[in-house]
């Protein structure tokens, strides 16, 4: 069934999926695509405005970890040591949480979110997740930030170039 999303920009899209919109280039992400493979797409998180928040998406449409074909799941598992390896090096991101649900209204996709001092505020774990995601939208969507995201995105995407011999997309 179509839903409605509404971008940070003010734009409002009726799509089928969102994974789906945002792989096949549909939508933009903020600051452009990360990285891009025959089975993946890297980028930044559209709704939450968080430096180094970085979504890792299958192409194919499915939702489950095993679904994942032994190619998936070799390349998946690299990426993600290789996204975790530049989100240290490129933005001195010290911790991550990873975060993936099966009964997403989007298809299967990782969420790598970074943990900042700032969000101790609003508690410990997981429990900490939703309440920081809110403050980030509602409270985070400034110039001044958009552009700290925007360049944690393009600092990404060049050290990610030429990863594992897979050229990214345009
Ligand atoms: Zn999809």
């Amino acid at each position: 069934m179509p839903r409605q999303i509404t971008l940070p920009d003010g734009r409002t899209l009726e799509i089928e999926c969102v994974s789906c919109a945002l792989t096949s280039g549909l939508i933009e992400s903020t600051g452009g695509v990360i990285y891009e493979s025959e089975n993946f797409h890297v980028h930044q998180d559209i709704a939450y405005p968080i430096r180094g928040l970085v979504i890792l998406a299958a192409k194919r449409h499915f939702y489950c970890m095993d679904e994942l074909t032994d190619d998936e799941q070799t390349e998946y598992m690299s990426l993600i040591h290789k996204l975790r390896s530049e989100q240290r090096k490129q933005l001195g991101i010290e911790k991550v949480y990873y975060f993936y649900n099966e009964d997403t209204t989007h298809h299967f996709h990782l969420w790598m979110v970074p943990r900042y001092e700032w969000m101790y505020e609003f508690g410990n774990s997981v429990e900490s997740l939703r309440p920081v995601l809110l403050h980030a939208r509602n409270h985070m969507n400034d110039d001044e930030n958009m552009k700290s995201v925007e360049e944690g995105v393009s600092l990404l995407r060049e050290s990610m170039k030429g990863f594992a011999g897979h050229d990214t997309v345009g």
